[in-house]
């Protein structure tokens, strides 16, 4: 079906003609309609589906109609769990609107940067506002914006807004929306926490289920490769040169592992840098634009940093470290084959990750060989001990695990629990200090991370 048939005007066919889209993405054909008759929908689109056109563009197609004269008010809210995922989104509808005739002011608001820019760019108001929940409260905090006019909500990325641990924002956003409003809910995955979000919210969904399979998953290779944890980087090194990548976005596990083997690629004579939460907006924004400009040919990312992230052309991730839930690996190995290229998506696998991985693959449905790499065959061939109360679960401890935890510690003395690991702190060093530590088979549970806004 062409985009002309999807009830779009004129100057957003252009835009995505602009684009170079030739047809709409499954879910963009399921939505567009449904969002421009003003129904609520919920869609469990997997990342690299074009699903941000799939909102962008009937809400576009909405302001033109719904836009009254006098001052700019909010029209649409669009909530997003990362800065990057935020900062993406507004560049997609400030793309999608170039054509129309009318202006249409996009504001992308999110943490870590300054607040007082972000105030001013609100002053005269705004048709469209794309936020992190943190930032769009301050701002709500300091008057910048008001949120009683706006007719559609939509949460991008649902699942990870409560991964993230921002449920009472949302809460608090909800209280401050008009009663009477389009809702659209996207996510990759419904667990239950977004499961009942998305009953209370959504009045009579149109539900858009874009089916994870090989007609419609984007073209992605998976692959598992063993190794010991001690010769990843080496292995990573290896793999690099001898396949001739071009970009290769690498997921570890902490902040310390993407510095650490950045610097290590380095001195190997590659161009590495490291991705993670603690860097400043700059630094990340300009980690960032060298890899996709391709002046640094290895990102090394925590999760948090690459959610959402669009990089064009990005041929193979890595997941260095093991994601931490089957969810996660998702999302992950989306960040390659997006939009109808091929890539590939590498798991180093060690005998301590064995087990977790299995878990991985029985929740996504997919049973990958495992491969060796000469001269990189693991000689470990025992997996360490299962900690105590341990488990590979997709979840992070709530209060009751650590309770739990803590009585189950108390009575039995001599199996302590294990020790959280604090965020920043590197664990107890059992392998060599050279290589990061692998965090799955010895701290199968972190803290939970602090709320990022
Ligand atoms: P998203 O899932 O929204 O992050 O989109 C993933 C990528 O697909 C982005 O680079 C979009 O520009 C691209 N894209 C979105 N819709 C289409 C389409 N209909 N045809 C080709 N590419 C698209």
């Amino acid at each position: 079906m062409p985009f002309a048939h999807l009830g779009l005007s004129e100057p957003l066919q252009r835009a995505v003609a602009a684009r170079a889209y030739l047809a709409p993405t499954p879910v963009q054909a399921a939505a567009i309609p449904a969002v421009l008759r003003g129904a609520d929908v919920w869609a469990s689109a997997q990342t690299g589906s074009g699903k941000t056109a799939a909102f962008a563009l009937p809400l576009l197609e909405l302001l033109l109609t719904r836009r009254p004269g006098g001052p700019r008010r909010v029209s649409a809210l669009v909530l997003a769990p990362t800065r990057e995922l935020v900062a993406q989104i507004g560049e997609s509808f400030r793309a999608y609107a170039r054509f129309l005739p009318v202006p249409v002011k996009v504001a992308a608001v999110f943490g870590g940067v300054s607040i007082n820019p972000q105030m001013m760019a609100l002053r005269g108001g705004a048709d469209i506002v794309v936020a992190t929940p943190g930032r769009l409260l301050d701002l709500v905090d300091h008057n910048a914006l008001s949120l009683s006019t706006v007719g559609t909500l939509v949460l991008d990325e649902a699942d990870r807004l409560f991964d993230l641990g921002f449920a009472d924002e949302l809460n608090r956003i909800l209280a401050l929306l008009p009663a009477r409003r389009q809702n659209l809910l996207f996510s990759a995955t419904f667990p239950p926490a977004v499961q009942s979000l998305a009953s209370a919210l959504l009045r009579d969904p149109v539900r858009v289920e874009v089916p994870v399979e090989p007609a419609t998953k984007p073209d992605i290779l998976q692959r598992a490769i063993e190794v010991d944890p001690p010769r990843r980087t080496q292995l990573l090194r290896h793999l690099i040169e001898t396949n001739d990548w071009s970009g290769v976005l690498v997921f570890v596990a902490t902040k310390y592992a993407t510095e650490h083997v950045a610097e290590k690629l380095r001195k190997a004579g590659l161009n590495a840098t490291a991705l993670h939460g603690e860097l400043s907006q700059g630094a990340r924004t300009q980690a960032l634009a060298d890899f996709k400009a391709g002046k640094v040919r290895v990102l090394l990312a925590t999760d948090v940093a690459a959610r959402g992230l669009d990089i064009a052309r990005l041929p193979v991730v890595v997941n260095y470290d093991l994601p931490r839930s089957p969810t996660d690996y998702t999302h992950r190995i989306g960040r390659t084959g997006r939009a109808g290229e091929s890539g590939t998506a590498i798991s180093f696998v060690s005998a301590g990750t064995h087990a977790h991985f299995q878990l991985i693959e029985k929740r996504n449905r997919i049973s990958l060989p495992r491969e060796q790499v000469p001269g990189f065959e693991p000689v470990e061939l025992d997996a360490p001990p299962s900690p105590a109360g341990g488990g590979i679960k997709g979840k992070r401890p709530n209060k009751k695990d650590k309770l739990r935890a803590k009585l189950a510690a108390e009575q039995n003395p001599a199996v302590p629990a294990p020790a959280p690991l604090q965020p920043g702190k590197r664990p107890a060093a059992s392998v060599p200090r050279s290589e990061p530590k692998e965090l799955f088979p010895l701290l199968p549970r972190l803290p939970l991370r602090p709320r990022r806004r």
